[in-house]
């Protein structure tokens, strides 16, 4: 009897000290799992690593860029790209006005009313609709007539009745943003597509006719007066409110910036005259490239995986389109390295399924148990349980991949300061100043920024503006004003349309 429970009491020690064996192992192989994806985390933040030292470089390389894409064509990966528009609105533009903005996400129309006064925008009425997916990749005759039908219904709509032949023409600003070579402030012919679109028998052609074409297809009295794209229709609105806004931004699905230059510093095109002395210049920075931008594996993989490899290279480390796919390629590189996440999701494996706003979701969540974290994980990524460590770790790989965008968003914008001598610097050739004289030379400069990045996604706006401070120290961070417009990338071309219908034309000697 005795040695029965002596036996007994044997056994279930072995079975306590197997149990427990098998738990310190669990948790051993738990807390190794753990270690793992900390460290590459860790490698994360060191490649994404945007000292303010870095950041100067970046501005140092930007600024350089620019001067080599406005010496000569190919230059530079920028292709610092004429407008034609030397005139920026004043204010006193007057009448009815469409326009058209095709350029991402969303497709709008608006018609725009103009009283003759400074900020006298009297009203502006708006369509908007999603591009369906199968237009993006169709041919240009489907995709300006669907554009063309739109626009019709929305004259028809707006003037409150079936389109006649006896009507006035109509003036439209046609907001095309795609990289462009423009041979006048209202033709030009697109260079190649971004942002997903894939229309090839596009790419060569003037972006104005073909939808000149269609609106005469459709029968409407309607002339292109403008074409332009949307960090020029921004810049235009900017000005109209604020005659110091001297550059414009857009962070939305993609990412580009213009600048009024001065006429005779774009060398690449001898004996340029304007009546004003000078003309906007569309940079097309979404395709910067700089080694001093921080690049990680995780980049260089999107990029391969990209249908545009080694193309905009600044675009894919800050726009919409991007983000979002970044951080899922962490996790997914965090899950296949260790089991924190459980099994490996397949909708890991999915290009894009995170998009970004629903990453800035998660990183913006501030409940205390992350729902939101967790039911993006659960809902989109199908990674169910996440305990709270994990939603944690999650939010930290959206602040670091978004922190990276916006301070190199920043640093691109005082690039831009820098090449027109309003960073304080005394421009790309000026030399260093005394202490204490910037802020005598200094003038007030707004910068206009829109796009559905900056609006809605706090967190990349107050990076931005944080790192906008930190690079231009606080002598001079005072004088330069970020302000957001809204739908200027539309209102904008109205206005153009509105003011380049009475100007003169540019000359070239
Ligand atoms: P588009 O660039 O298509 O003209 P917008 O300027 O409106 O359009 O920007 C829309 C883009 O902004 C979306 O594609 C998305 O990438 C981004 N975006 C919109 N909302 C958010 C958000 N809440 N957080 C982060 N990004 C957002
Ligand atoms: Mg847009």
């Amino acid at each position: 009897m005795g040695k029965v429970v002596v036996a007994l009491a044997a056994g279930c020690a072995v079975a306590a000290c197997v149990v427990a064996s098998v738990m310190v192992g669990r948790s051993v192989r738990r807390r190794r799992a753990w270690r793992r994806v900390v460290r590459l985390l860790e490698e994360l933040e060191e490649g994404c690593a945007t000292p303010v030292g870095r950041l100067r470089q970046v501005v140092d390389a930007m600024a350089v860029e620019m001067h080599a894409g406005l010496a000569s064509e190919g230059g530079s990966k920028l292709k610092m790209l004429l407008t034609y528009v030397h005139e920026l609105p004043t204010g006193k533009e007057k009448g009815t006005y469409y326009a058209l903005d095709l350029g991402g996400t969303n497709f709008r129309v608006l018609r725009v009313q103009l009283g003759g006064q400074r900020s006298a925008i009297i009203g502006h009425d708006l369509d908007r609709q999603p591009i369906p997916q199968n237009l993006m990749t169709s041919t240009s005759e489907e995709l300006f007539d669907f554009i063309a039908t739109l626009l019709k219904d929305f004259v028809e709509r707006e003037e409150k009745g079936p389109i006649t032949s006896q009507q006035e023409s109509r003036e439209l600003g046609f907001t095309f943003s795609f990289p462009v070579k423009q041979t006048s402030s209202s033709s030009g012919y697109l260079i190649k597509w971004t942002k997903g679109f894939a229309v090839e028998d596009m790419v060569g052609r003037d972006v104005s006719e073909c939808l000149q074409q269609a609106i005469s297809r459709k029968g409407l009295d309607m002339r292109v007066a403008v074409l332009i794209n949307d960090t020029v229709g921004t810049l235009a609105l900017g000005h109209y409110d604020d005659e110091d806004t001297v550059a414009a931004v857009i962070f939305g699905k993609g990412t580009n910036a213009c600048y009024l230059e001065r006429a005779d510093a774009i060398i690449k095109c001898q004996g340029l005259l304007t009546t004003s002395g000078g003309m906007v210049v569309n940079m097309e920075w979404g395709n910067f490239w700089s080694s001093h931008l921080p690049r990680t594996s995780y980049d260089i993989d999107l990029d391969a995986d990209s249908p545009n490899p080694n193309d905009q290279g600044f675009e894919k480390m800050i726009s919409g389109m991007y983000l979002g796919d970044i951080v899922r390629r962490v996790i997914l590189q965090m899950s296949q390295e260790s089991d924190v996440f459980g099994p490996v999701s397949s909708k890991l494996h999915v290009p894009f399924i995170l998009r970004t706003p629903l990453m800035a979701a998660m990183h913006e969540d501030d409940s205390p148990n992350l729902t939101e974290v967790a039911r993006v994980l659960k809902d989109t990524l199908e990674i169910p349980d996440a305990p709270l460590n994990i939603r944690k770790l999650v939010v930290n790989i959206c602040d670091v991949v978004t922190c990276r965008a916006a301070r190199l968003a920043a640093a691109g914008i005082v690039g831009i300061l820098k090449k027109i001598g309003r960073d304080g610097s005394g421009g790309i050739a000026g030399g260093k100043m005394k202490v204490g004289s910037k802020s005598k030379m200094m003038r007030r400069t707004v910068v206009a920024v829109e796009g559905g990045m900056y609006t809605n996604y706090t967190m990349f706006r107050e990076y931005l503006n944080e790192a906008m401070e930190e690079i231009l120290g606080e002598d001079v961070a005072p004088y330069v004003v970020i302000k957001t417009t809204e739908d200027g990338s539309g209102i904008g071309a109205a206005l153009l349309a509105a003011s380049h219908s009475a100007s003169p034309t540019v000359d070239i000697e």
